[in-house]
């Protein structure tokens, strides 16, 4: 029986595991462990792969968004727009600075919020929304959301941590790479994620100067000069080591994206058209990373599917089983509210391994599987 996992990290290492090895060395050779060249190397080529005037490496992605969200210099009580189907992280910094998370809604086929969401749940208070590029594909209402932050006056700050090396098209044809549309974008290094190092990391992204200085401050104790502390800041850094792994897999992004795509298209042409199953749905304006494979299962049997597979060895996950608006951490922020479609994800997704070494033998096993669950 093939050993069939989530994702293959230790796969994909074997592959560039000379040009690995050889970065962590250098690394361990120079002893430069902390803000190393490697880490200014690794930086600068983020920058021009994004496109993007700044990049600030941090420890990960949760720390990412936090160090965004402080950069925006918001009092107590300000309101941040969120989706509720998401990871915990996006809402949790928020509740942690003492902000107040608006949970809201997701669009049914792309999982991703849209403008009139969005909009809907503008308040005098609303200072930011964080709209979660989930799965791997760029929230298509990402121009129209800028409007409304241009029209009402908030930030948007990008969850990019699944969709890094998404490229979006605008109506004018114009290409951004994900995470430098909005005033900021954050990342996470993690080692799943489709850009994973071999421990945790995270990066911040702005083309805004100002917020450039201020994120890069805050995330080094709040100080530019050597021991004198401006404002209330943080330790978040990336490792030399990290950066080193990083700066290997950067350049071979485009073609893991690819490689994800395929095994995506090749999963769509043999699940699509079964009774009660419904296969990703792209985004109008974004390519598609795919970080994650999710169905939506409509007859019900999630569940019984997830344990169908699991007898076969065939491992799949569910993100996410429960709302933001029901955690005990979240539920007092809004205790009345019923997002029907979260509500119904929640339900219905269900994820399939998905990996940059995925190859048909593999997929076929599991799309024989699924099948055979409906026959
Ligand atoms: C992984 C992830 C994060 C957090 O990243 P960490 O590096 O684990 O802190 C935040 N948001 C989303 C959507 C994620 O998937």
């Amino acid at each position: 029986m093939a050993n069939i996992q989530m994702v293959d990290v230790r796969g994909q290492y074997l592959q560039i595991k000379e040009e690995i090895d050889a970065g962590i060395q250098e690394v361990i050779d120079s002893c430069a462990f902390i803000n190393g060249p490697k880490v200014k190397v690794f930086q600068a080529n983020m920058e021009s792969y994004l496109n993007v005037k700044h990049v600030i490496p941090c420890a990960n992605g949760t720390d990412a968004l936090q160090i965004a969200l402080m950069a925006l210099e918001l009092k107590a009580g300000d309101e941040v727009i969120v989706p509720a189907f998401t990871y915990v992280a996006t809402a949790e910094v928020i509740a942690l600075l003492g902000l107040v998370p608006v949970m809201v809604d997701v669009d049914p086929d792309t999982f991703n919020v849209t403008a009139d969401i969005v909009e809907a749940a503008i308040t005098s208070k609303t200072k930011a929304v964080v709209p979660v590029h989930l799965f791997g594909q760029v929230t298509g209402d990402m121009v129209e959301i800028m409007e409304l932050a241009q029209k009402h006056n908030f930030y948007v700050i990008e969850d990019n941590a699944q969709a890094i090396g998404a490229n979006f098209k605008a109506n004018n044809g114009s290409i951004s790479k994900s995470g430098t549309i909005g005033h900021i974008g954050c990342t996470s290094f993690y080692p799943s994620k489709n850009l994973g190092c071999y421990g945790d990391g995270g990066a911040i992204f702005t083309n805004d100067d100002k917020l450039g200085v201020n994120i890069k401050k805050i995330a080094n104790h709040g100080q530019v000069k050597k021991y004198h502390h401006d404002v209330i800041g943080c330790n978040s850094r990336l490792d030399s080591i990290q950066a080193a792994v990083l700066d290997v897999k950067l350049k071979r992004l485009d073609q893991y994206c690819e490689a994800r795509e395929k095994a995506a298209t090749y999963y769509d042409k043999n699940l699509a058209g079964i009774e009660g199953l419904v296969v990703p749905v792209r985004e109008k304006r974004s390519s598609h990373v795919f970080h994650q494979y999710t169905l939506r299962e409509q007859t019900g049997r999630r569940d019984e599917l997830q344990a169908y597979l699991k007898e076969k060895d065939i491992p799949s996950m569910v993100y996410y089983p429960v709302p933001l608006y029901k955690q005990d951490a979240f539920k007092h922020y809004a205790p009345d509210i019923n997002l029907s479609v979260t509500e119904q994800l929640c339900n219905e997704v269900i994820s399939l391994p998905i990996h940059t070494e995925m190859n048909y033998e593999i997929q076929d096993i599991i799309i024989e599987a699924v099948k055979s669950f409906y026959k």
